[in-house]
């Protein structure tokens, strides 16, 4: 850790969203000594966690940028894909509740109750009193060593503030990224990404093509079978002569390898040879990251998933640290990356923690992508860094001084991971790992949590 040269000042941040990122961001914040100002589009925090059965009204590939947006890319039988004890926050861990019968007390609970332990730690900590919901943020930029956030109320009233210090915390799950499929363009059928995935009824009695075998693609594949007379996944990680029957009640789901064609007269030509005349397709292909309202003057670019130039995920060198990100990389242990990048953004706008020069942090992301290239990890990974979880963050805890991540948590995510590839239907429910579980609740209970 750098030694602080100045003295620890407070100053007045804004943080964009009230997700689970956004509350855990403002809290660490507050705890520092800043002042801070939560802007949030919706009516209650939580983000992505809030369930609403409404989609994007262009019904397709959500490409139109005129469209009417939902924020939330949950569908109806979502379960978490993290054990509950790696989950939580460390000092709020997500413990089961058995004084309410609204609760889900399952190791892998259903999507309500993540919302309604994003809704305790809201109030535990009073973090709504710093939100200004049904604002949205619409404009920000650096002014004379400061930053202009514009923002709409629900009225369409703008007010425009100025801040020390911008967080932006406004989730990647919103963006569909689509997978271009030659001949699509001529393709009959109907067409929807994941993020506007519900429920399985519209599929009844469908065949399917489902692209992408990863969490959200494995779960929804499984609810469409239920309902629909066939499945086929396309999956890029098979080898392309990939064709299995997948074990499932109905008996009608199919492993292929990548799509290579789709024609006019219905029919999927899947690389492995195999050709299916689906009636829709379900592209489970990911996000991009967007921040429609950030005006840097072309020095932030988001390209192939690549958000750059950032330091360690998080502080733009130029821009630093006026301007940061909490929630970039993608990783299994989620909150706890919230927790430790925002107690490292909290010590450096309070000085009690230097960051390098621009110049040093330039050179530290020229590293990180030369470290890429050289293990052939496209672009589009750059931020996709599961395999080094905990060795990242560790890095960034020991940075601003605080608890590094616990080994059970690093375990139980990766081995959970493991069976989620190799047992999509029962990771939830089946495991072998009891002792980390155990581990984790002593370890709880040695916090006095
Ligand atoms: P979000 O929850 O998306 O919150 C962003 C907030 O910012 C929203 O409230 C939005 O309204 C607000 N906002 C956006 N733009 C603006 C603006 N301009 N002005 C004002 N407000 C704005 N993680 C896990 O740990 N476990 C899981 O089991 C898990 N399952 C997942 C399943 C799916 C299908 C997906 C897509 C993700 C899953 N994740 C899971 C990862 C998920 O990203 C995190 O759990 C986390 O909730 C994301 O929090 P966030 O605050 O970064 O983003």
């Amino acid at each position: 850790m750098a030694p602080a040269q100045n003295p620890i000042t407070s100053k007045h941040v804004a943080v964009i969203g009230a997700g689970a990122a956004g509350i855990i961001t403002s809290r660490e914040l507050r705890r520092e000594g800043h002042s801070v100002v939560v802007y949030e589009r919706e009516k209650q925090v939580g983000g992505l966690w809030v369930y609403t059965p409404k989609s994007d009204s262009d019904p397709l590939i959500s490409l139109d940028p005129t469209r009417s947006k939902v924020h939330s890319s949950i569908y109806e039988s979502l379960r978490t894909n993290v054990p509950r004890e790696s989950m939580g926050v460390r000092d709020f861990p997500f413990l089961p509740r058995f004084d309410d019968e609204s609760r889900d007390p399952r190791r892998y609970p259903n999507h309500r109750e993540v919302l309604a332990y994003i809704q305790d730690f809201a109030r535990e900590f009073k973090i709504e009193e710093m939100i200004r919901f049904e604002t949205e943020v619409v404009r920000v930029e650096p002014v004379d060593g400061k930053w202009r956030v514009q923002s709409k109320k629900s009225g369409g009233f703008l007010e425009d503030e100025i801040y020390d210090a911008v967080v932006v915390c406004n989730g990647h799950y919103t963006e569909p990224n689509i997978t271009h499929i030659p001949g699509i363009k001529s393709w009959p059928g109907k067409q929807i990404h994941s993020h506007n995935y519900r429920v399985p009824d519209p599929f009844e009695n469908e065949v399917v093509v489902v692209i992408g075998n990863f969490a959200s693609g494995a779960d929804i594949s499984r609810d469409i079978a239920k309902v629909a007379k066939e499945v086929h996944i396309a999956s890029r990680a098979r080898e392309p002569h990939t064709y299995e029957k997948i074990s499932v009640p109905q008996n009608n789901l199919w492993m292929h390898s990548e799509i290579d064609t789709a024609h006019e007269d219905g029919s999927i030509v899947f690389k492995n040879g195999k050709v299916v005349f689906a009636d829709s397709i379900v592209y489970c292909t990911g996000y991009k990251y967007n921040f429609p309202f950030l005006e840097t003057n072309g020095y932030l670019r988001i390209d192939e998933k690549r958000v750059e130039p950032l330091y360690k995920h998080v502080f733009p060198p130029a821009l630093a640290p006026g301007l940061s990100f909490v929630g970039v990389p993608a990783m299994g242990i989620v909150f706890v990356m919230f927790e430790i990048q925002s107690k490292w953004v909290a010590a450096v706008l309070s000085g009690r923690v230097t960051l390098p020069s621009p110049d040093k942090m330039m050179e530290d992301i020229n590293a990180w992508y030369a470290s890429l290239n050289a293990l052939g990890i496209p672009k589009r990974h750059t931020h996709t860094i599961g395999r080094i979880q905990r060795e990242y963050l560790n890095w960034v805890a020991e940075e601003c001084g605080c608890e590094l991540v616990e080994r059970w948590r690093g375990q139980e995510v990766d081995g959970g991971y493991l069976r989620l590839v190799a047992h999509p239907e029962t990771y939830r429910d089946e495991w072998d790992d009891d002792e980390l579980i155990e581990e984790a609740y002593k370890d709880f209970s040695r916090k006095k949590l």
